[in-house]
């Protein structure tokens, strides 16, 4: 008799761990949603505790059942999430971090002056119905949200926006958007733990939403591996176990915590789930045999740099040859400016590309060739003039590079920006972003569509053999190749290229040209800026001269070249050979 209330005790006090633990999780995973989208907001305890309140007085005043209770937490907790959103959406960093725990101290604050709330005290006798299924419901429920939504379309467009925002944007990935929408889900499953909470402890306190448990909660996601799904669930898991054996060593426990913290921190920042997959990828490796190796000349892909024939009928002649250059206008810009305080990067520069056209745009170094793609692009928006996209004004694209994206305007950057830990396959997928629009999140009929898009184009750009190395892990020039392939992956109107050859020999340089040309055959627009004058006056159909963000020349190739002014602005530059 006695013993058997023994072990039903001590069963209890577990259960009441295992209880905690798993609504716990809860917050763990809303940390982990927005860490893993690299949105550095730590409202956490606020939300839960504004769950916990809601939960509180819905059930104690209310007297509305359980599960009302519940879902009116989570929904307040949701409609903090948008709030704080909507108000601090657009800080980033330390900034971020700091404006979202005063959000939290002022939940703390509002706690001790608002009736209802028990102020200091707390409040008590709150129904501890049998709330075991909810809390199961609900952890498996939000799990599988989120290992829905990592591997949706939207996984990989927040892997991006964590990685680099910018490139993000010019995906067509409304940064601004997801993280309203990921706060709101943060939100959500705060507010869900803090209801369910109070339901299991049967009480409700201000001193329990303290900086120490979300130390403890960060603790508990990192050490899982912060941008796993499963590692709020392991780093919970782990946790909970490690502070039911360590309280032998009772006050030290924070310090032991504190310990393991720092040393994972150290020595696995993915966390223990980091450090399985790595275990499992370098395995991966070692077994198979795609290792890339750039020169082998399989890897090069059609057509080979030295093949003189499928270089040649691409080039400038042999597409005028077939009259196979330049349609209707893609893009007309008139008069464009852009200014920098004083520094003039731009000044007044007109200039139009047609469908199937490669425009070239050469100047010195600092002539505002970039600064002009990245208005172009949407990264700026210019100081003066206007544009026409396909027949429709540029004013509200302009300073938009998402909206620009979607508009059908898509580019490269003077420096390489792939996602290093992301396979090649996974890179180019970015691209296919703004295709998929309108598309319901987990869509399967869309994924595959759009796995399919990704194979052909692997295949095309002569990738298809690296399509599950990391980009990381690739040369210099095939870097380049796939950042082109993600780039063309949406079927552009308009493909802006920045030095896409620089740092190559004059071989792969051809081959880059003669794949850049075979683009045009798709009916695309192409502005390519570039220093290798010679490829240049040999590819494109007409070269942009910018000098002091001045247009001093525009036509074509060979009368642009032999122009007074445009020889005179390379004179101890490159120099202009042909
Ligand atoms: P290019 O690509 O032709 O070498 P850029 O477009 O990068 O030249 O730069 C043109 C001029 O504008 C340079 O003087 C550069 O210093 C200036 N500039 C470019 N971007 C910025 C910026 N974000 N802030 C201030 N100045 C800039
Ligand atoms: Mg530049």
């Amino acid at each position: 008799m006695e013993l058997s209330a023994q072990i039903l005790e001590i069963f209890g006090v577990y259960a009441f761990a295992a209880r905690s633990a798993l609504v716990l999780s809860l917050v763990a995973m809303a940390i982990y949603v927005l860490l893993n989208a690299g949105i550095f907001a730590l409202p956490h305890m606020g939300l839960l505790a504004v769950g916990a309140y809601t939960a509180t007085i819905l059930s104690l005043d209310a007297h509305v059942s359980f599960a009302l209770a519940v879902l009116g937490g989570a929904m307040a907790g949701m409609f903090f999430g948008l709030l704080l959103a909507a108000l601090l959406g657009r800080l980033n960093g330390i900034y971020l971090a700091i404006a979202t725990l005063a959000f939290s101290e002022a939940i703390s604050a509002a706690v001790l002056n608002i009736p209802l709330t028990g102020a200091a005290q707390g409040r008590v006798g709150i129904p501890r119905s049998s709330s075991d299924l909810a809390i199961v419901g609900s952890v498996v429920l939000a799990m599988a949200l989120l290992l829905a939504v990592r591997r949706s379309r939207l996984g990989l467009s927040i892997v991006a926006m964590r990685e680099d925002a910018l490139m993000a944007r010019h995906q067509g990935i409304d940064v601004f958007a997801y993280r309203i929408g990921l706060m709101a889900l943060a939100g959500l499953l705060c507010g869900l733990a803090g209801a369910l909470n109070v339901h299991v402890t049967g009480f409700v306190e201000p001193g329990f939403f303290n900086f120490g448990l979300l130390a403890h909660m960060l603790a508990t996601v990192v050490v899982g591996g912060m941008i796993y799904v499963g590692g709020a669930l392991l780093g919970t898991i782990v946790m909970s176990t490690l502070s039911q054996l360590v309280t032998v060593v009772g006050e030290y426990q924070g310090i032991v915590n504190g310990l393991i913290i720092m040393t994972v921190v150290a020595f696995a920042p993915y966390g223990l789930i980091g450090v399985v997959s790595d275990v499992i990828r370098r395995r991966h490796v070692f077994d198979g045999s795609s290792t890339p190796n750039e020169s082998d000349a399989s890897f090069l892909g059609a057509p080979a740099a030295n093949d003189e024939t499928s270089l040649k009928t691409h080039d400038r002649k042999y597409r005028q040859s077939l009259s196979a250059h330049g349609g209707e206008p893609v893009i007309e810009l008139t008069n464009i400016s852009m200014s920098f305080g004083g520094i003039h990067a731009l000044q007044g520069v007109s200039l139009t590309c047609s469908s199937g056209e490669l425009l070239g745009v050469i100047g010195p170094n600092g002539s505002g060739k970039t600064t002009l793609l990245n208005v172009i692009s949407g990264a700026y928006d210019p100081t003066g003039g206007s544009g026409v996209l396909n027949g429709r004004p540029m004013k509200d694209l302009f300073g938009s590079p998402h909206r620009m994206a979607r508009a059908g305007i898509s580019r490269t950057f003077q420096t390489i920006r792939l996602v290093d830990d992301l396979s090649v396959r996974d890179n180019i997928a970015i691209g296919l972003h703004s295709m998929d629009e309108g598309v319901p999140v987990p869509a399967i009929p869309a994924m595959s569509r759009r796995d399919n898009e990704v194979e052909r184009l692997l295949h095309e750009h002569g990738i298809a053999h690296l399509a599950d190395v990391s980009a990381g892990e690739l040369s210099y020039g095939l870097r380049r190749r796939v950042e082109i392939a993600r780039a063309v992956a949406s079927s552009p109107k308009l493909l802006l290229l920045d030095e896409p050859t620089a740092g190559m020999d004059p071989q792969e340089r051809a081959d880059v040209f003669a794949r850049i040309a075979a683009l045009l055959f798709k009916g695309m627009g192409i502005i390519v800026v570039e220093h290798d004058v010679a490829m240049m006056s040999q590819y494109c159909d007409r070269l942009v001269v910018l000098d002091f963000g001045l247009v001093i020349a525009s036509g074509d190739p060979d009368g642009v070249l032999r122009e007074e002014a445009v020889i005179s602005a390379y004179v101890g530059g490159q120099g202009v050979s042909q």
